[in-house]
C-alpha cells in the first residue's frame, strides 16, 4: 500500500488562513506584524525563496519589506542593514538569507541580530532558549524547517510521544534544533542524530518509527531502510542540472513511498511548512510586542 502524503502545501494553506485570522485581531489592537528581509548576493535560487517569502506575507495581511544587496557588498553594508532591521518600527520580525556570499562569517552576522526580532530562531540566544525550555512552552522563536516537521507530523495525528525518530544530517538549520524540539517534555520523542560520522546510518533507520533526512545527498535514504508504516520526511534538496535543465532532488529514494505508512514528500513536504512557520514566527513577535 501507498504511503499517506504529509502534504505540506496543504497544511501550510490552512496554518496560513489560520494566521491571517490572528493578524486581523492584531490589527485591531494596533500591532501590525511586519517582516524584513536581508538578501546579499545574486544567488537565483536565494532570489526565489526571498520572494515566496513576501508572498506569503501578502497573502496573510502581514506587511513585508525587503532589503537586496549586490554580491560585491561590504561588511559594513550589511552591518548597516541590519542595523536598519533592528531599528526599524514596522518590522517586527526579519531573516537573513543563508548562505551570505563567500568571505562573510555566517554566525558572526546572525549574532548582530536582535534576538527579540530573529524570524528564523537561529541567534545564539534563541537556539540557547530552546535547549533551556526543556518542558515549558516556548515564548522565543523556534527555527522555522523543524517546527514546520513537528507541526505537520502532528497535524497528521502522527504519534511522537515514544516514537523513535532517526533523524539525518546534524546542520543548525534542520538537524540539531530537530532534536531538541523533538526531545522536549510533552512531545517526547526518543531521537538518534545522525551524521558523516555515524557508523551505522541503515541500523539506526531500521528501527526508527520516523525518519527525517536532511543532508542533501540525493535517493540516500533505501526503501529497504524503512520499518513498514514508519514516517518519513525528505528535507534535503540537491539540484541537478540535466538535458531537460535544472531538477531538484531530495534525499529519499521515491520507492520508499511503497513501504512508508507516511511520506513527506520534495517538493511539497517541509518546504511548504518551513516558509508558514517564518509568518508565524513574524506574528508571535507582533502579539509578544
Ligand atoms: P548542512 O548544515 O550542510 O548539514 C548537512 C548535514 O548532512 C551535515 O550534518 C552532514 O554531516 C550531513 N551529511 C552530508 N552527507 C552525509 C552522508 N553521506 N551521510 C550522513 N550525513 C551526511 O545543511 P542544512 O542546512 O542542515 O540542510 C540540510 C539539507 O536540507 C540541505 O539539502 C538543505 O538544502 C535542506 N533544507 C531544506 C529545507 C526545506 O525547507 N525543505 C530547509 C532547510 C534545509 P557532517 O556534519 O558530518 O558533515
Amino acid at each position: 500500500m501507498s504511503a499517506i502524503i504529509l502534504d505540506g502545501k496543504a497544511t501550510a494553506k490552512t496554518i496560513k488562513a489560520e494566521l491571517a485570522q490572528q493578524v486581523i485581531a492584531l490589527k485591531e489592537k494596533g500591532k501590525t506584524p511586519g517582516l524584513g528581509t536581508l538578501l546579499v548576493g545574486d544567488d537565483p535560487g536565494s532570489h526565489s525563496y526571498v520572494s515566496g517569502k513576501h508572498r506569503d506575507c501578502s497573502e496573510v495581511g502581514v506587511h513585508s519589506i525587503r532589503i537586496d544587496l549586490p554580491q560585491n557588498a561590504s561588511k559594513a553594508d550589511v552591518f548597516s542593514a541590519i542595523r536598519d532591521l533592528n531599528d526599524a518600527k514596522d518590522v517586527t520580525g526579519y531573516i537573513i538569507q543563508l548562505p551570505l556570499p563567500f568571505g562573510f562569517d555566517t554566525n558572526q552576522i546572525l549574532e548582530l541580530i536582535d534576538p527579540d526580532k530573529d524570524a528564523d530562531g537561529l541567534h545564539p540566544i534563541n537556539l540557547g532558549r530552546l535547549v533551556l525550555a526543556t518542558g515549558e512552552p516556548m515564548s522565543s522563536p523556534v527555527p522555522c524547517t523543524p517546527a514546520g516537521i513537528v507541526e505537520l507530523l502532528s497535524r497528521y495525528g502522527v504519534n511522537l510521544k515514544g516514537a523513535e525518530v532517526a533523524i539525518v544530517g546534524r546542520g543548525v538549520t534542520v538537524g540539531r534544533p530537530l532534536g531538541l524540539l523533538l526531545t522536549k517534555k510533552g512531545i517526547d520523542s526518543t531521537v538518534t542524530l545522525l551524521h558523516s560520522g555515524s557508523k551505522d546510518i541503515e541500523h539506526s533507520i531500521r528501527r526508527a518509527d520516523i525518519v527525517v533526512s536532511a543532508i542533501g545527498v540525493p535517493h540516500f535514504i533505501k526503501p529497504e531502510w524503512i520499518k513498514p508504516g514508519a514516517a518519513v520526511l525528505d528535507v534535503g534538496i540537491t539540484r541537478v542540472e540535466t538535458e531537460s535543465g535544472a531538477k531538484l532532488l531530495g534525499d529519499v529514494d521515491p520507492k520508499v513511498i511503497d513501504i512508508a505508512g507516511y511520506l513527506s514528500p520534495n517538493p511539497g513536504g517541509v518546504g511548504p511548512m518551513t516558509r508558514a512557520m517564518l509568518v508565524r514566527n513574524v506574528v508571535e513577535a507582533a502579539s509578544r510586542n
